[in-house]
């Protein structure tokens, strides 16, 4: 079933969702070389709960930590260790929080000093994906519409689309129906309403599309061990424009 959310629910949403969004801001200004990802991992748990929310992730069907921290050929739901990130690595960084009874989930590859220029197309051209999907998240549009156009992008730069992992609703419960694949057919699908909250999340590989899972049960791989990138905001379908309620603005403000 899918939940519409009210505007007073979406208000809520943009709280939790900000905070996500400043959290990814700090991480950003935390990411160099010989950082552990457990270091990250313990800034983003303090910064939650320093501003009164809960891990959205920690201990959700088991996952042992606040972030997901996926590294290089690594696609989503990597565990943060004691690896210490070096130059040339990319990292896409995952972070759920709770405040307040409801969820933010926002996602952004970063980068470690200057990496291939064909892994930073990669990550230009997934960012460029999700906002060119989000554009389709209107009132009458399908979610296939999203999936196709994120889709179109991603393939007419030589990259694939992964399957088997998908955007989802946003609410009260961190997935929520209906989900959001990242590939799809024009005008299929379920038909966006106002109240929908989603969170779009293009997961856009180098080279083959196909993943693997580590004996860890939960790291997803790329197959070929080509990189991955992964970008996340949330939005809210509304009358007008798509409202976004997470934001890069915090991450690119240090970065650039
Ligand atoms: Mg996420
Ligand atoms: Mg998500």
């Amino acid at each position: 079933m899918i939940l519409l959310k009210t505007d007073e629910e979406i208000e809520k949403l943009r709280v939790s969702n900000q905070l996500v969004s400043r959290i990814l801001g700090e991480l950003a200004r935390a990411i160099r070389p010989g950082v552990t990802t457990r270091s990250l991992d313990k800034l983003a748990e303090e910064y939650i709960r320093d501003h009164g929310g809960v891990p959205g992730f920690l201990g959700y069907n088991g996952f042992p930590a606040t972030l997901c921290t996926s590294l290089n050929d690594e696609v989503v739901h990597g565990i943060p260790s004691d690896y210490a990130l070096k130059e040339g690595d990319i990292i896409s960084v995952d972070c759920g929080v709770k405040l307040n009874g409801y969820f933010g989930d926002s996602a952004y590859t970063f980068a470690i000093g200057e990496p291939d220029p064909a892994w930073k197309a990669l990550m230009l051209t997934t960012r460029e994906s999700l906002f060119k999907g989000i554009e389709k998240a209107r009132i009458g549009n399908r979610v296939g519409d999203i999936g196709h156009t994120i889709q179109v992008h991603a393939e007419k730069a030589g990259y694939s689309v992964v399957r088997e992992m998908v955007g989802h609703g946003l609410g009260r419960n961190l997935h929520e129906e209906p989900e959001v694949p990242n590939f799809g057919r024009r005008g299929s699908g379920v038909k966006l309403k106002a109240g929908m909250v989603l969170c779009i999340e293009p997961m856009i590989n180098l080279g083959t599309r196909y993943i693997s899972q580590d004996t860890d049960g939960w790291t997803i791989r790329t197959r070929d061990g080509k990189p991955s990138a992964h970008y996340e905001l949330a939005i809210a379908v509304r009358r007008g424009e798509p409202d976004i309620l997470s934001t890069f603005k915090y991450i690119e403000d240090i970065l650039n």
